[in-house]
């Protein structure tokens, strides 16, 4: 065993937040756990960078997520979830980012505990701080917004939109989680609620990962803009002020997009 501390425990599960993609931001406890599981499920948003710290060993499950079909594989899920830990295992539930972050750890966590399996969460670095880090945009800055909100475009069903009253306005930066297929409407519904066409607005795609591209705008002209470049999930959308206060990082590996036509 490396240096790590020991994490194992055969029996229970970790919820470990992986972080947004580069590898250097998981924890040190998020690299032991990873180390010395027996079994690891893992969805899409994790790198192969990061799955490579697995033991050869180790059973890895891919429990890939589709937009549709929530609930009935969350329900499959736990329950395997389950049943290896049951069967002695030190299993690791990795998901990407922060697993409290709009990430369902908190169902996982209440579902294990409730069928008796120890469970313990391991925090990771949520897309917001990783995204706005290798983008080099200040979520909050004492010139251009004392408030920071993170939501997100995509919820259960049967509930409507966003109260984009309480959520935009000046002084203030909103982090918009799971955006990228919602973005015309997001952008639309906030300008329909008053706020500035003009609002500067970022979309972080592949934030922290090798491949990342960073689209700035207008609440106006980002969607066609995105369009125009056909960026992918994941995407994170920054909207306010501080997207001007932008500084790129040096050295971070940014292939630059301003747009069509800039
Ligand atoms: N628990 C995760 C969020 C899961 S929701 C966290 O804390 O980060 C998935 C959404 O997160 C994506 O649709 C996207 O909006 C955002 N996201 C996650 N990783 C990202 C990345 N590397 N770059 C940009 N957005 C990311």
């Amino acid at each position: 065993m490396s240096g790590f501390r020991n994490m194992r425990r055969p029996g229970g599960v970790d919820l470990v937040g992986a972080g947004p993609g580069d590898p250097g931001l998981l924890t040190l406890d998020a690299a032991a756990a990873l180390e010395q599981a027996d079994v690891i499920l893992h969805d899409r948003l994790i790198p192969e960078a990061i799955l490579a710290l697995a033991s050869p060993t180790a059973e890895r499950l891919y429990v890939g997520k589709a937009r549709a079909n929530h609930s009935v594989r969350q329900e499959a899920l736990n329950e395997l979830l389950t049943q290896r830990a049951r069967e002695g295992h030190y299993v690791v539930r990795l998901k990407g980012g922060d697993p409290l972050v709009f990430g369902r750890g908190g169902e996982e966590a209440a579902a294990l505990a409730a069928a008796g399996i120890p469970v313990r969460i391991i925090p990771g670095i949520t897309a917001a701080g990783g995204c706005a880090a290798y983008a080099g945009i200040p979520l909050t800055h004492r010139d251009h917004a004392y408030r920071c909100q993170f939501v997100t475009a995509h919820r259960r069903a049967e509930e409507t939109g966003l109260d984009w009253d309480a959520l935009v306005g000046p002084h203030q930066t909103l982090v918009v989680y799971m955006g990228l297929h919602t973005l015309a409407e997001v952008c639309g519904e906030m300008v329909a609620a008053g706020t500035a066409a003009t609002t500067p607005a970022a979309l972080v795609e592949h934030g922290t990962r090798p491949q990342q591209r960073v689209v700035t705008g207008t609440l106006d002209d980002l969607p066609q803009r995105a369009r125009a470049l056909a960026l992918e999930s994941p995407c994170l959308l920054i909207v306010g002020d501080v997207v001007e206060a932008r500084t790129p990082p040096a050295g971070i590996p940014a292939e630059e997009a301003h747009g069509a036509g800039d």
